[in-house]
């Protein structure tokens, strides 16, 4: 029996494809959401079907409120009811100082990043809350330690984004807690995806980024999956308002 449906926003790639597989594997159904690649979202939902789970692909651009409501509608409609919700959709956006950032970019990273989370917060409240005929559940936002941290050079936008999804985190989960919704967040520390790669390419940019960490590597997106499927689960279920920082120590 599945237990319930979670939809995965940017679940097509590193991290969030982690975590869905990780969710199927934990018996939940499986809403794989991708923004433009959906040949790894499809990939992914298929693997997940071909190995005894349930799963979709559903394209929706987080930043766009018709387009979430629809991606809300649609899961469910295939895969419900809704038991959970992980925010993962993110992007990086331009490595540069702030004096050089394009004005636009950082409106859409904040459409994205912090807006998107919203958007898709508020569609699953209107399902899940137990005030409103839902039958509760857990949401788990994708933060970063650049929150916290500042995180690298020349991504002060992006950081900003982050410290905006964990004050988000902290008020919706006072917000709907006693509407039997948890919701939480996980800082990761750099982790090993196409999001990084650029970065990580550059000459000597792999190890001075594992000098710095007290474990001295980088993540793998299956170590950030194993703390969303502990926050998603009945196991954490005095856990709400909290950041779970996953950084290797940093
Ligand atoms: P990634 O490999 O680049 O994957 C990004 C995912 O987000 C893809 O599935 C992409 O969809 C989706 N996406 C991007 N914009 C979207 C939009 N507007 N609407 C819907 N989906 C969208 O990135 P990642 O490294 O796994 O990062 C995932 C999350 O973890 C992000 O929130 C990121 O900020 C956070 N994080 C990452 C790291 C790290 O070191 N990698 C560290 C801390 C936090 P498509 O496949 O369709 O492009």
């Amino acid at each position: 029996m599945s237990a319930g449906l979670v939809i995965v926003t940017g679940g097509s790639r590193g991290i969030g494809a982690a975590i869905c597989r990780r969710l199927a594997a934990d018996g939940y159904s499986v809403a794989v959401n991708y923004a433009s690649d959906a040949a790894s979202a499809q990939g992914l939902a298929a693997a997940i079907a071909a190995a005894g789970g349930r799963a979709g692909a559903f394209q929706a651009d987080v930043a766009d409120p018709a387009a979430v409501e629809r991606l809300f509608d649609e899961a469910v409609a295939a895969l419900g009811p809704l038991s959970g919700l992980v925010n993962c959709a993110g992007s990086i956006g331009a490595f540069a100082p702030m004096a050089e950032q394009d004005p636009a970019a950082i409106v859409r990273l904040f459409a994205v990043n912090a807006i998107g989370t919203m958007l898709c917060c508020k569609q699953a409240a209107l399902r899940m809350s137990t005030l409103r005929g839902g039958r509760g559940g857990a949401v788990v936002n994708i933060s970063s330690i650049a929150a916290r941290l500042g995180g690298l050079p020349g991504i002060a936008p992006y950081a900003a984004t982050k410290g905006a999804v964990e004050s988000f985190t902290k008020a919706f989960a006072n917000e709907v807690a006693r509407q039997s919704i948890r919701v939480n967040a996980i800082a990761p520390g750099m982790i090993d995806t196409d999001m990084t790669d650029g970065f990580l390419s550059q000459p000597g940019a792999r190890e001075r980024i594992e000098a710095m960490t007290p474990l001295g590597r980088l993540g793998a997106p299956e170590e950030i999956a194993e703390a969303a499927a502990w926050l998603m689960s009945p196991a954490a279920g005095f856990v709400t308002g909290t950041v779970l920082t996953a950084s290797g120590g940093r």
